[in-house]
């Protein structure tokens, strides 16, 4: 079981022959409607790999909030702990794409930025892992990891986008979650340059920045560093699973869901990032966010492979 505090979207994607310059108007080839949000993704995929998840957030009492809230539900999540709000809007983000995979993205946080600590004070802790992103308050981020923690209970944090969150939050994550930029933005290093320089960054990030530090390279898989049972640091590169990208909207949000299901498994955090990579992988095989997210089965097979 899982609990995903976080964002939820909904997303309006445009897809153009070229992006509008100012004052410009253009026609849309192509548009999609669907659900989003770092934390509605990440808690679908967690879904997707089997773990049964509660989703704490808000969106607006409007045709938006009902649509993220269905969609939710469809796909699987436990919406009683969402808050509706009146007269704020649901979290929107406008993206048009252009013909060479170029795009512009705008988010209007709505009612995402109205998720306070009154939201965290009194969370139903029974699950096996916690797992938050960047797109709520720092705030909210430190009482839910400081709460989670208190508890005993392991927490996933996904730094996404990176956030002044306290360092006592940081240092509480089990793993720290980030994709390249952000690892230089959150500190781990200033300048990698190749995997090896990762790993070197993110071992040297356990117990310095966080418990243990996950740093995902695209295509070039990901680096993990934590102290094992016998006490012993231990960095590993995991990498990608070859794949025929067609888009890669969400693959961090899938890898991170994943791994925070498997992790409330009790796997290891060797073997969780395994399965992450392996369902990252298959999300940038198929256009779309959570559309694109495999199910368990597939994740396995795709792992043992
Ligand atoms: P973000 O989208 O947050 O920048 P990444 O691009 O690092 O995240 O992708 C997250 C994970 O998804 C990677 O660690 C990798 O395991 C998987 N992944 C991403 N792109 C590819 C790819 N082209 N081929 C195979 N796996 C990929």
């Amino acid at each position: 079981r899982v609990l995903v505090v976080g964002s939820v979207n909904v997303d309006t994607t445009h897809y153009v022959e070229r992006l509008p310059g100012p004052g410009e108007t253009v026609l849309a080839r192509r548009t999609l409607v669907a659900l989003g949000g770092k934390g509605a993704n990440q808690a679908v995929a967690a879904t997707r790999f089997g773990a049964e998840v509660r989703f704490v957030g808000a969106v607006g009492a409007d045709a938006s909030g009902r649509f993220a809230l269905d969609e939710l539900h469809r796909l699987g999540v436990g919406v009683d702990e969402v808050r509706l709000v009146d007269g704020v809007v649901t979290g929107a983000a406008a993206i048009t794409v252009d013909a060479a995979a170029e795009n512009t993205i705008v988010v209007a946080p709505g009612a995402n930025a109205t998720v306070g600590l009154d939201d965290v004070k009194t969370l139903d802790l029974g699950v096996g892992a916690v797992l938050a992103q960047g797109e709520l308050a720092a705030e909210v981020v430190d009482a839910v990891v400081a709460r989670a923690a208190a508890a005993s209970l392991r927490v996933v944090l996904n730094l996404a986008p990176v956030i002044g969150v306290a360092p006592t939050t940081l240092a509480l994550a089990d793993p720290l979650v980030v994709n390249e930029s952000e690892a230089r933005a959150v500190g781990i290093a200033e300048d990698a340059a190749d995997v090896d320089a990762w790993l070197a960054a993110a071992a040297a990030s356990v117990g310095r920045l966080a418990r243990s530090v996950v740093v995902t390279l695209g295509r070039s898989g990901a680096v993990l560093a934590e102290v094992d049972a016998t006490g012993t640091l231990r960095a590993t590169h995991r990498p990608a699973f070859d794949a025929v990208a067609v888009d890669t909207t969400g693959a961090g949000d899938c890898f991170a869901g994943t791994l925070a299901a498997a992790l409330a498994e009790g796997l290891g955090l060797d073997e969780a990032v395994r399965f992450a990579a392996a369902a990252g992988a298959c999300a940038v095989e198929s256009p779309g966010t959570v559309g694109s997210y495999a199910e368990r089965a597939v994740v396995l097979a795709r792992a043992a492979a």
